[in-house]
């Protein structure tokens, strides 16, 4: 999953951030009980994973997907970004940017095959390991530096065992705090390695733009740069309180962010307590269709990365946010937990009726999360379908969609409810 972030920052990190003084590391190393976070992402994962595979390929502007001008771009080499292709551009747009980038059809069994080997160079070092997509994650290895070294040693050998056994490219970054580093990854793509220590925050966070905050979208950039909020800095030049009357929650979570405070923990999905995605729109929508759209496609996310890790639900939520940035949520308990997309849309459905006729100004978010997980085991009464023979035959199709959406990629096989989203016009 991509996040939306604006455009890089230009030129690299000062030396102190790639290459520490040593008396900055002693000092820290007396703190061996601080959290220290890896944030691991590959570098145009499926492109870097063709160029590997084909050496024709290296060296050119190769495009995963979107062949023909048909579909949307999957993934594109650093050759072919020069050109302005990117991830989700839709495949017509590709060609006549660069008519002779190479189109290669996505193999995305084979990726994920990849993606998995190199989670398994992960678990050589920490069990904690919270997945984003195939190809990043947030490593907790706080509680590993006796076995293996400090957080830069551990992010070190874990690039390096990714480039030599893999023969892939990978960014790094390491920080206190999750949102840290992941921006610290992206900032120093490709191939990046960028460490932020604790006394480092500031310095590193307060010239970026405001786009480079996790959550912030172009909706949410301009509302801000309407408010005079262009960089960081500015953002820590007013009080909470400010915020949280301009923007309400959200307000309040940027100016925490902004000042470094953000006390999320990396979560590995098999503990995890709640599984959930949202989406940011690019213009605010009204539309019922479109949102339901949105839900359904959400409800198809969370409900097969719940099978996936054999766990039901017993508790679906809604978060919605409306166009001026107050954020609210409802959900529902079920008396049985369930697993399948067909019950789960169902309920996410019920609770986007509610939210849409007691607030119906336009929406710039959406969320859709499943918690109270249970193991997978935990038997669901059929009774919850009007007919029994519905749930068996729900589950079969969650099987067999399940299957497929692993050898052809999700973008490929899901169900009429989520299409409107799917295929949205994109710039
Ligand atoms: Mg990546």
């Amino acid at each position: 999953m991509r996040q939306t972030v604006g455009s890089p920052v230009s030129g690299r990190l000062a030396s102190p951030h790639t290459q520490p003084e040593r008396s900055t590391r002693s000092r820290f190393s007396s703190h061996r009980s601080k959290t220290m976070i890896l944030h691991i992402d590959m570098d145009a994962f499926y492109a870097s994973i063709e160029q590997r595979d084909r050496p024709e390929l290296r060296g050119k502007p190769v495009v995963v997907g979107g062949g023909g001008g048909r579909g949307v771009v999957a993934a594109a080499s650093y050759e072919a970004r020069e050109y302005g292709i990117h991830s989700a551009l839709p495949g017509s747009r590709a060609v006549k940017l660069c008519p002779h980038a190479i189109f290669v059809r996505g193999r995305h069994a084979h990726y994920a095959e990849v993606g998995r080997q190199v989670r398994e160079i992960f678990t050589r070092y920490t069990p904690v390991i919270q997945p984003l997509s195939l190809d990043e994650a947030f490593l907790d290895v706080s509680g590993t530096e006796r076995l293996f070294g400090d957080a830069e040693t551990i992010g070190r050998r874990i690039q390096t065992e990714i480039a030599t056994e893999l023969n892939l490219p990978s960014s790094v970054g390491v920080a206190p705090r999750k949102f840290i580093a992941k921006i610290a990854s992206d900032y120093g793509k490709p191939k990046g390695f960028v460490v932020v220590r604790e006394d480092q925050i500031h310095e590193f966070l307060d010239p970026l733009p405001v786009e480079r905050v996790w959550g912030v979208g172009k909706v949410g950039a301009q509302r801000l740069h309407r408010l005079g909020l262009r960089r960081i800095a500015d953002i820590r030049r007013y009080e909470e309180s400010w915020f949280k009357q301009k923007l309400g929650s959200w307000g309040c979570h940027l100016w925490r962010l902004a000042n470094g405070i953000d006390s999320r923990e990396v979560v590995s999905d098999r503990r995890a307590k709640q599984i959930s995605h949202e989406r940011t729109f690019s213009e605010d929508q009204s539309d019922f269709e479109f949102l339901h759209s949105v839900v359904c496609f959400l409800c198809e996310q969370t409900a097969m990365r719940l099978r996936r890790h054999e766990r039901k639900t017993a508790t679906i939520g809604l978060k919605y946010r409306r166009e001026d940035f107050q954020t609210f949520s409802k959900s529902k308990a079920l008396e049985t937990p369930i697993d399948d997309t067909a019950s789960i849309i169902r309920v996410a459905t019920e609770l986007l009726h509610t939210m849409r006729q007691t607030q119906p100004r336009p929406v710039r978010l959406i969320g859709v999360s499943l918690s109270s997980l249970v193991s997978g085991d935990t038997p669901t009464q059929l009774s919850l379908f009007d007919n029994p023979d519905q749930g068996v035959a729900e589950r079969r199709v969650d099987k067999v969609v399940d299957q497929l959406a692993k050898q052809l990629g999700q973008s490929q096989i899901y169900r009429a409810g989520s299409h409107h989203w799917r295929n949205r016009p994109r710039e």
